[in-house]
């Protein structure tokens, strides 16, 4: 199996390390015809307005959205999960989603105040916290009923945001988890698909 990891932009590196750090090899992918050789994605961090920009200027938007269509696995961290999502909030007019998940994410949604911030996860199916790493991160505001909310980040006054969806083989956070120096969540990806 090989796992491609969008390179366009954004924190894809440490991505790419954690998964051969898993036994997995990996690709990157800029341009349409590395699509053919991988089995799965992982779409990084970064800016999703520019990502969603590139992704149509090197012509790798259809043939990307047919492999989703067609089941291909994909996780998304943050500028990814909002790639990946069926609408976005917030997002630039021109920007586009894959709609590889159902849910709808309003980039930016900490506001500018807690554009950065750490907090330690409880995420269903791993006996010890994750550490999120939220970078300007996107909210999750509506999940479809086939999504699974893996973790939600406490808000106060007894509300929670997902931060840690999955729908059948996509899975998306809204954090970095790549940035945490932890493999879990590459090798949960992994054990989905
Ligand atoms: N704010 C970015 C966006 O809108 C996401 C930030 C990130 O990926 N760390 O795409």
């Amino acid at each position: 199996m090989t796992v491609g990891v969008l390179a366009l932009q954004g924190a894809f590196a440490l991505h790419q390390r954690i998964l051969e750090s898993l036994g997995v090899a990996t690709t990157q992918v800029r341009a349409p015809r590395e699509l053919a050789g991988i089995d799965a994605v992982v779409i990084p961090g970064g800016e999703s307005s520019t990502m969603s920009m590139l992704l149509e200027r090197g012509e790798l938007w259809e043939p990307l959205a047919e492999r989703l269509a067609d089941g291909m696995p994909a996780f998304g961290t943050c500028a990814g999960a909002i790639l990946l999502g069926r609408e976005i909030l917030d997002g630039r007019d021109d920007q586009r989603c894959l709609a590889a998940i159902d849910v709808a994410v309003r980039r930016n949604g900490y506001g500018r105040q807690v554009d950065s911030f750490e907090e330690p996860l409880a995420v269903a199916g791993l006996d010890r916290a994750v550490n999120g790493v939220f970078i300007r991160a996107p909210v999750i505001e509506a999940v479809g009923s086939g999504v699974e909310v893996l973790s939600s980040l406490d808000v106060g006054s007894g509300s929670a945001q997902p931060v840690l969806c999955r729908e059948r083989t996509i899975l998306v956070s809204t954090f970095h988890p790549e940035l945490s120096g932890d493999a879990r969540l590459h090798e949960m990806f992994l054990e989905s698909i």
